[in-house]
């Protein structure tokens, strides 16, 4: 399988070359060049486990890594987590809550980072090269990075994230490992200014080369592929007519993007809800056509304050006929005037989209608190209220994309008690912490870099 860019002017890649080069150098967002029809396949892997369905996907995607070394390296990515399922499916109420958080730092971007850190480790240590890897988070995908690749000796790892608008237990996750290939950027600024960073450094090729900058945010196309599986697992666990509705909490499109990707491969999805929070930039393109900035809003579920999602390009190649050029106006469009519009009707069957507020989050907290017994996060519960509105022929999963524990000023508040606690995440209190504060421009990132990036 090739690699192809959805701005069209790189020369197509292989899957290693894809992993290690995140950002296509034409500044585009890296697909493969055809989506593999499985639905004649689908019989024989419904009763697999998630790994030995991983073992099946992935081959599908990446021909440059011999067999039984890709299985070892996806047994030891799933090995860290503490669900013997990996992503248990849990029934609450009419709603089945798919837990992606059993990982080791409590969140779903696990799933895909602990494969990636994998990943890397066997690319660069056979090719004997080094990486320095540049990632922004708004809070979970900073820790989640750093426990995929902390302590490898081919890689060093610098996480910008937006100073004080992280949650004290997300920054303690990421500033508390001491291991010194892992650097700490505490910028002052949103995190919407980390992405913008980050994207300028990567987009500077020059600068790019020098320091051989490696990705992790979810522009990599690795962390949608691991992402592809639990979808496919999920919906072979019900009977295939009528097919599941994935219910979706969104920030980047990267999570959900992954299940259209699912959806196209044959697996029997009906319908992708896109959960957003206040920012609703994707809600209201998916009802209007329209894609429009705003200004980002601080709400209950940090992980979501984003207004422009660096995935949405992956599936807007598609949505404009893998027009490369259409596409090309399209974001051209939307950097200079903050605007871009669909010509013809919105809608797209695949999708459907709504925007939950803060009072509903919290509210769904303690409903199903008290109803269930059930805990949720508030990003899963933004899902779980689009799970309540949106109807559906067939079975409901709610992707569960944190554990209540990493959010608990949200959900105690919600629930009225102290109720949220994880015995990982206690442990973190007391220890010792790294982290440099830094401007939100450009001229401080390259010096920090210059300073610490191995070359
Ligand atoms: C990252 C994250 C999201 C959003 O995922 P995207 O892939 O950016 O849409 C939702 N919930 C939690 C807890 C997250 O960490």
């Amino acid at each position: 399988m090739r690699y192809i860019s959805t701005r069209g002017e790189t020369q197509p890649l292989s899957f290693q070359d894809a992993v290690i080069t995140g950002l296509a150098p034409d500044g585009g967002l890296l697909l493969p060049e055809t989506i593999p029809d499985v639905s004649a396949r689908l019989d024989e892997w419904r009763d697999l486990g998630f790994v030995d369905l991983a073992l099946e996907i992935l081959p599908l995607y990446i021909d440059d890594i011999p067999r039984e070394t890709l299985e070892e390296l996806v047994r030891a990515a799933y090995g860290t987590f503490s669900h013997p399922e990996v992503v248990p499916l849990i029934p609450v109420g009419d709603v089945n809550v798919m837990e992606l958080f059993h990982g080791p730092t409590l969140a779903f971007k696990d799933v895909a980072l602990q494969l990636l850190g994998q990943l890397f480790e066997y690319i660069l240590s056979r090719r004997g090269e080094h990486l320095n890897i540049l990632g922004a988070t708004s809070g979970d995908t900073g820790s989640a990075a750093i426990y995929g690749v902390h302590g490898l000796p081919e890689i060093d790892i610098f996480v910008m994230f937006p100073d004080g608008r992280v949650s004290e237990l997300q920054e303690l996750q990421m500033t508390t490992v001491a291991d010194a290939n892992v650097h700490c950027l505490a910028v002052q600024g949103s995190f919407d200014d980390c992405q913008n960073l980050m994207k300028t450094l990567f987009a500077d090729l020059p600068f790019k080369n020098t320091y051989r900058l490696g990705a992790v945010n979810s522009v990599n196309w690795a962390r949608v592929l691991a992402q592809i599986v639990y979808y496919c697992y999920a919906s072979l666990k019900f009977s295939a007519r009528p097919p599941a509705t994935f219910f979706v909490p969104t920030g980047n499109f990267g999570n959900v993007f992954a299940g259209y990707l699912a959806k196209r491969m044959g697996f029997p999805i009906q319908r992708l809800v896109l959960a957003t929070n206040e920012n609703d930039i994707l809600s209201v393109f998916f009802n209007t056509g329209v894609y429009q900035r705003g200004d980002v809003r601080f709400t209950v579920t940090p992980a979501m304050d984003i207004q422009v999602a660096s995935n949405f390009e992956r599936y807007l190649y598609y949505r404009l006929g893998e027009d490369s050029e259409r596409l090309r106006r399209f974001m051209d469009d939307f950097s200079s005037t903050g605007r871009a519009a669909l010509g013809s009707s919105a809608r797209d069957e695949d999708f459907a989209a709504m925007a939950v507020d803060a009072k509903d989050t919290l509210s769904v907290i303690r409903r199903t608190y008290e109803s269930h017994g059930y805990l949720l996060d508030p990003h899963t519960a933004v899902g779980l209220a689009a799970a309540e509105q949106v109807s559906a022929t067939g079975p409901k999963i709610c992707l569960a994309t944190a554990h209540p524990a990493k959010f608990p000023e949200a959900v105690n508040k919600a629930v009225g008690a102290d109720v949220a606690h994880h015995e990982t995440l206690e442990a973190l209190r007391g220890l010792p912490t790294r982290r440099t504060v830094i401007p939100a421009n450009l001229d401080a990132v390259r010096d920090f870099l210059a300073s610490h990036a191995r070359r």
